[in-house]
């Protein structure tokens, strides 16, 4: 038994033949992978022109704001960015088409995605999730169009994640019926918002809505910021952020209000209204809840951000494959060749893990985007799956972007020095997808959030929670819940089932292996969490605040496991969409790379809790090398199943013959 196969001790390997694909197998990979929306794939790939994907770094960045507007404007002219909107509006009620549309151009300009993103997803998606029928006649159809650019104006410069706490004040005024926005400070200064700088005429400004001398909490006011001659209007200061890490293409910037006046009905009222004698109403009563429905419903731009991140992701495995493919160094003994890089088992390691990484997280992001638009169409309110989706949406931004930041710098790695040239493209990429980790919800927030659902039940007891009734509330209610039912799927049994040595003659591919080994890391981790929040809870004049802060590190993990089975979910059912055995036998290996490299990269903690033994875990380490080596010769057919067009790689080393 040869080392590299040792594993093979553990399990046996169903035969895989999966040498070079057929066309037919070829072109069922392509259909499962470009899933529900293929229509708007195809569409994108044919009327994308390919110099959208150079890198356009060497301009200025008033030359770069400028392409990327350029570049809008032919894309408002498309049906493409309308597709998510309703249909009395001009729209086709498309949610998952657009969706799909800026995972698109997550594979081609970066700036752009952002700047549509501002545009037709922040913008426009608060418009429509937030406004009402007088808002959406009146302002849905020139936002489409790009005639009316608009803002997202929510992050101040003294509170990003923490929503609740923003300071800009939208105070009615009875005598007049109008709406007065101030800016106390700089601190609640609008700080890093998109389309501010330049193009923005108006903007969703996120205020403390005060009526008859009480405050009703965070909502959303449209307050228009430069005239028709694109100056600012009166009472309207504004400032460029200036020259960022990447993303040069978007104008971000900062926004102070003067006591700007803007009547009643620019309030986005659907779920709070102020009538004309300053009476506050929302079909919401609890304050928390009625912030926490209204940031669910721009649940569309985390979706969107978390796709594009992980397409930029693809591109760039594009790039240092073909590289990889293309590349020698060093003599290979006895032959006059060298050897191509992609042979070397460390490059297969940085290259090919990931890869399939990027398949997984494709699919779970094509189930996403699926659930998306159908809870969003669908015509019902099913609290608990929009609830379910938010939380989803959260946990897969996160991990999703936190891939694309490790992927994309190991690609550049991968492409030695020719990686750091603009004209590779990789540099562009990494600098423009950096930032994903933080905007549209930043990643650690965002995985906290995913803890705490998987802990709660949202629709019933999100009430007035503060930090210290959170704990009370997971420590009094929901640990018991929680514990009750990991028990009554066997909790015990499963502890003591991990004991050492329990696993030993395990099937490493075994699929169903697989899945009970991510249920069971989720499950025992989420039992841990919420023992431990109780324990702090019992004692003594226990410091709440110190409680939850205490068991952080156990909540990111616990959203960590939570996502990746979910994503592990998501990849099965893609790999039982396929008909052609070949594909679905291909597919199936590049699962157990994504499943077997996750489990290794946890193996500490696999071990600590005795789910792995040191041989098995060692087992893991060699499979995943053999799993490399297998799928190596795939690397471009697996490259060529995400479907990007060749013209977009537009990375002088992903030229075939370069080297
Ligand atoms: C290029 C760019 C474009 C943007 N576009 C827009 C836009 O168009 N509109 C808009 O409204 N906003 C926009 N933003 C703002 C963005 O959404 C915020 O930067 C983001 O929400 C994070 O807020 P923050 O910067 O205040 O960071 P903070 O919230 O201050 O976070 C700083 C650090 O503290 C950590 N942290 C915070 N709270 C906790 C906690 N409870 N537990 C553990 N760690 C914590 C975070 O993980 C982070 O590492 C943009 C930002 C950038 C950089």
């Amino acid at each position: 038994m040869g080392e590299g196969r040792a594993w093979l001790l553990v399990g046996n390997i169903a035969a895989m033949d999966v040498d070079q694909l057929g066309p037919d197998a070829f072109a069922d990979l392509r259909r499962v992978v470009d899933g529900r929306w293929a229509d708007v794939r195809a569409a994108v790939r044919e009327q994308l022109p390919p110099e959208w994907c150079r890198p356009v770094g060497d301009l200025d960045r008033e030359a770069q704001r400028a392409v990327t507007l350029e570049r809008a404007k032919v894309l408002a002219g498309w049906d493409l960015p309308r597709r998510g909107f309703e249909k009395a509006y001009g729209g086709e009620d498309d949610i998952g088409g657009s969706m799909t549309l800026y995972e698109m151009l997550g594979l081609v300009d970066l700036s752009l995605m952002v700047k549509a993103g501002v545009q037709w997803g922040l913008f426009g998606g608060a418009l429509q999730a937030l406004g009402t029928r007088k808002h959406h006649e009146r302002y849905l159809p020139q936002m489409m169009t790009l005639e009316l650019p608009g803002c997202f104006a929510m992050t101040e410069s003294g509170h990003g994640s923490d929503v609740q706490s923003l300071r800009t004040t939208a105070t009615y005024d009875v005598e007049r019926q109008d709406f007065v926005i101030c800016t106390p400070d700089d601190d609640a200064r609008k700080d890093y918002i998109g389309n501010a700088a330049r193009d923005g005429r108006i903007a969703v400004v996120f205020a403390q809505l005060v009526t008859q001398g009480e405050s009703h909490g965070v909502h959303a006011v449209l307050v228009p910021i430069r005239d028709e001659r694109g100056e600012p209007c009166p009472g309207v200061r504004i400032e460029d952020c200036g020259h960022k890490g990447g993303l040069n293409g978007v104008d971000n910037g900062r926004i102070w209000f003067d006591d700007v006046r803007v009547p009643r009905d620019a309030l986005l009222d659907r779920y709070g209204q102020v009538a004309a004698d300053g009476t506050y109403s929302s079909p919401v009563e609890s304050r928390s809840q009625r912030f926490f429905t209204m940031l669910g419903a721009l649940v569309r731009g985390r979706v969107s951000v978390g796709g594009a991140a992980a397409a930029a992701a693809q591109a760039s495995l594009a790039i240092a494959v073909e590289h990889g493919e293309n590349r020698t160094q060093f003599a290979r003994p006895g032959s006059d060749g060298e050897v191509t890089v992609l042979d070397y088992l460390a490059h297969q390691r940085r290259l090919l893990p990931a890869l399939a990484t990027s398949y997984a997280l494709h699919f779970a992001q094509g189930e996403l985007t699926s659930d998306l638009h159908d809870v969003q169409t669908g015509g019902t309110d099913d609290d608990a799956r929009q609830r379910e989706l938010e939380s989803r949406a959260a946990g897969l931004k996160a991990i999703s972007t936190w891939h694309a930041t490790a992927t994309i710098q190991g690609c550049r790695e991968a492409c030695g020095g020719a990686g750091y040239l603009s004209v590779n493209r990789l540099v562009q990429l990494k600098a423009d997808s950096d930032v994903f980790t933080t905007f549209e919800g930043d990643n650690t927030v965002l995985m906290q959030l995913v803890a705490k659902s998987m802990l709660t039940s949202y629709r019933d007891h999100f009430g007035e929670l503060d930090t210290m009734g959170t704990v009370r509330f997971l420590a009094d209610q929901v640990v018991e819940t929680v514990l009750e039912k990991t028990s009554a799927r066997g909790l015990v049994d499963r502890l003591a089932a991990a004991a050492p040595g329990r696993d030993d003659d395990v099937n490493l591919l075994d699929r169903d292996w697989q899945r009970e080994l991510f249920e069971w890391r989720e499950s025992h981790v989420v039992a841990g969490l919420a023992r431990r929040l109780r324990r702090a809870a019992k004692g003594d004049g226990a410091d709440m605040f110190e409680a939850v802060n205490r068991v952080q590190a156990h909540s990111l993990r616990a959203a960590h496991a939570h996502v990746h089975r979910l994503v592990l979910e998501a990849f099965s059912a893609a790999i039982d969409r396929c008909d052609d055995e070949d594909a679905k036998a291909l597919l199936g290996r590049v699962c157990d790379l994504y499943v077997l490299a996750e489990v290794e990269s946890d193996r500490g903690w696999f071990l600590e809790h005795g789910r792995l033994t040191p041989a098995l875990a060692k087992a893991v380490g060699r499979a995943v090398d053999d799993l490399c080596r297998d799928l190596r010769p795939h690397a471009r057919t697996l490259v060529a199943g995400l479907g990007i067009p060749k013209e977009w790689l537009a990375a002088e080393v992903a030229k075939a013959g370069s080297s």
